[in-house]
């Protein structure tokens, strides 16, 4: 796989600096049960990267004494993580919203049965990818059956009362391009989403978040081998706008990696480009338990780009629903 790493310090980003905490991303491993094209973590069922049972400790102590407002949980599969319920069920204790980054066809996995029914109950909002309502499109990019896996498992979710406004049971997707172009406006999508899988499946969700594709890990590895990567970048620059940058979300939220090393946002976890603090290079989580990282320069490069182009995109999706 190209390493997109070398090529995107090259390219110049505004300087940006932290403001307040409010969420924590926790990368609880990179094992999953699908590999798709355009992972930007690289996982699939043959990785073996886990978070311990120690390092949840931290990141439930951190959570308390931070008094974090979100936990955000995302992998690989998250639920496949030994200590996913455990983690949920103590943030929920301490009133923390949890978010579960899920693929939907987590829940035909042997062990899994009963996952919808737990996160029902410890009311998780669930953040499920589905790059499209059409099937091809969904299987090219995510593997053969996983439309109709992930039209089940929606299926479900909307049994126990996700993506209904009365239940206060959050169920929101995320689309990505499938190839290298901008997402399109939110709003329309969201509309389209809403009228086709209502109409065709009788699935209702709350939100659909539109996201770019980061040209990292397998995207960028394949935009380098098309010979792609260039014009890509040339898009998402020319697309830029400062008014994006007070919306992204590494200004409010840090990417805890498995092994509890700190991280200013997901994406670069995956580049290994972590969280700097003074002399710090890398920084754990256990060493920010005293320590405030308001103001702290967050480490940026031209992938960076993909969260200011155009509308812009953070883990809530579009940062100006009014370009829309
Ligand atoms: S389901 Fe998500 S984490 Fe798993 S391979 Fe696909 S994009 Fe990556
Ligand atoms: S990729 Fe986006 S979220 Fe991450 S550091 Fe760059 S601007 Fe921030």
């Amino acid at each position: 796989m190209h390493d997109t790493l070398p090529l995107l310090e090259q390219i110049p980003f505004p300087a940006i600096r932290r403001g307040r905490l409010d969420t924590l991303q926790i990368n609880v491993g990179y094992r999953c049960n699908q590999s798709c094209v355009h992972c930007h973590v690289g996982a699939s069922p043959h990785r073996t990267e886990e978070m311990s049972g120690a390092v949840a400790d931290v990141v439930l102590e951190f959570i308390e004494r931070k008094r974090i407002a979100t936990l955000d949980i995302t992998g690989g599969a998250p639920e496949l993580n030994a200590h996913f319920r455990r983690l949920v069920i103590a943030a929920r204790d301490r009133g923390v919203r949890v978010m579960d980054r899920c693929n939907l066809t987590i829940f035909e996995v042997e062990g899994q049965e009963s996952l919808p029914e737990f996160l029902a109950g410890q009311q998780v909002e669930i953040v499920a990818s589905m790059p499209c309502y059409l099937e091809d499109n969904v299987d090219r990019q995510r593997g053969k059956g996983v439309f109709d896996a992930s039209i089940r498992g929606l299926q479900r979710l909307n049994a126990l009362g996700y993506g209904r406004d009365d239940t206060g049971l959050v169920l929101n997707l995320v689309y990505n391009p499938q190839g290298p172009s901008l997402p399109p406006p939110q709003a329309a999508l969201e509309a389209d989403y809403k009228r086709v899988l209502g109409d065709h499946y009788g699935i209702a969700f709350n939100r659909l978040y539109t996201l770019a594709n980061m040209p990292i890990q397998r995207f960028g590895s394949m935009l380098v081998s098309k010979g792609e990567f260039d014009s890509y970048l040339d898009l998402l620059r020319h697309a830029h706008l400062d008014a994006n940058l007070d919306g992204v979300m590494c200004r409010n939220l840090i990417s805890v990696d498995w092994r509890g090393l700190v991280y200013d946002c997901d994406f670069n976890q995956m580049l290994d480009l972590p969280l700097t603090r003074g002399a710090n290079q890398r920084v754990h989580l256990s060493e920010l338990l005293d320590d405030d990282i308001v103001g702290n320069p967050i480490r940026v490069a031209g992938h960076c780009f993909g969260c200011t182009a155009g509308q812009g995109s953070s883990c809530g999706g579009a940062l100006k629903e009014a370009a829309e």
